[in-house]
């Protein structure tokens, strides 16, 4: 069993957040409601846990976003490591049983400092960020994303990658822009002349986040997927249900042309669960087919988490650690998925991101070569 899955310090970050989050729900002005969730979000992002920011006299400095309010809860949970305010605010709100079904939604994410305390912290071996040669999920402008191709490739060979894959979603996908089969056309075009610009120092792969349907199956026809370097399955419908969907992540799991199974199960931190299934039979499932199981870093994702990614090492599977970006600033998630990788224990050697392009192009072409025996 992996080593570290149980930590026993608090992220306090993780900890203030969530209660800014509480406030938040138990407002009844929109606006305070609003303004809550921004500070939650600031604190959720700050790059040093907030103790670090106390200064000698217990004064916290200025923090953008974080108004008089935000403040004094802060400062309570510093001190005492609960908000007596915050827990009387919620008792006197009607929304005790939404806020209550949230905090549980709140499990096993990381604040963005603990994901940097956890990168630098030695007493975890692998994967490092040195190992991380390239992120397999991100959006363009092609999609829902903001970047041209141009301005992934720049910004991935500044974060020292050695390859990339965008991938857009594709038509079946209309909230998120998906793609045209003629624009994807258009985009292998644009993708191509980047890699002939590039040589070999960098290649950018043109991947497609496929849609898994409610029967499991995908928005694209065989014909289509086979004309993507790299075919990513996730599921964005029926996220809210109190059912089994074990068959229909089976199905997606079993299609020939998947080779990573994206945020597996959809959810978002403090509002959705997600796909609930028998992961450990779609584990088992992935492991025949030599299908990755990803590991999102969208910071309101961390899907799988590191509890349930332990689990799927357990079963023999193999890992994509991604962004799932859609502007070249976000690019960075990727460091809260390695982060997840590390907390779980996966070595290297079982993360596709970590290997040479040569090995991941054989995977790619034969998933199963990968099986351990
Ligand atoms: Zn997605």
């Amino acid at each position: 069993m992996a080593a570290h899955t149980s930590r026993t310090y608090a992220d306090v970050n993780a900890v203030v957040g969530g209660y800014l989050r509480d406030l938040a729900f138990a407002q009844s002005s929109q606006q305070k409601m609003f303004g809550y969730k921004r500070a939650a979000a600031a604190i959720l992002s700050l790059d040093v846990p907030l103790t670090d920011l106390v200064g000698p006299d217990g004064a916290l400095p200025k923090i953008p976003g974080i108004g008089p309010g935000s403040t004094r809860i802060i400062r309570e949970i510093l001190d005492t490591g609960e908000s007596p305010t915050v827990e009387r605010a919620i008792a006197d709100s009607d929304r005790r049983a939404d806020i209550e079904r949230r905090r549980q939604l709140r499990r096993h994410f990381l604040s963005r400092a603990e994901v940097r305390l956890i990168l630098l912290d030695p007493s975890f071996s692998d994967p490092s960020l040195e190992d991380y040669y390239g992120d397999l999920q991100m959006h363009s402008e092609w999609s829902d994303g903001a970047p041209t191709v141009q301005q992934i490739a720049d910004a991935c060979l500044q974060r020292g990658y050695r390859y990339a894959a965008v991938t857009d979603h594709s038509y079946g996908l209309r909230i998120a822009g998906g793609m045209s089969m003629a624009e994807a056309a258009q985009q292998r075009h644009a993708i191509d002349q980047l890699n002939a610009r590039l040589g070999t120092e960098f290649r950018l792969f043109q991947g497609i986040e496929a849609n898994i349907d409610a029967a499991g199956q995908l928005d694209l026809s065989d014909d289509e997927a086979a004309t993507f370097d790299v075919v990513l399955a996730a599921p964005h419908s029926r996220l809210r249900r109190n059912e089994d969907q074990t068959d229909r992540m089976l199905a997606a799991v079993a299609h020939p042309a998947v080779r990573i199974l994206a945020h597996p199960r959809g959810r978002i931190t403090g509002s959705r669960a997600g796909v609930m299934a028998n992961w450990d039979r779609v584990f088992a499932a992935a492991v025949q087919r030599g299908v990755a199981i990803e590991i999102d870093g969208d910071p309101a994702r961390q899907d799988l988490d590191y509890s349930l990614a332990a689990r799927a090492l357990e079963a023999g599977c193999l890992f994509a650690l991604d962004s799932d970006a859609h502007t070249t600033d976000q690019l960075s998630y990727a460091e809260t998925a390695v982060a997840h990788a590390r907390l779980a224990g996966i070595p290297a050697d079982r993360i596709v991101n970590c290997w040479p392009i040569d090995r991941l192009l054989a995977w790619l072409a034969n998933p199963t070569s990968e099986r351990l025996s």
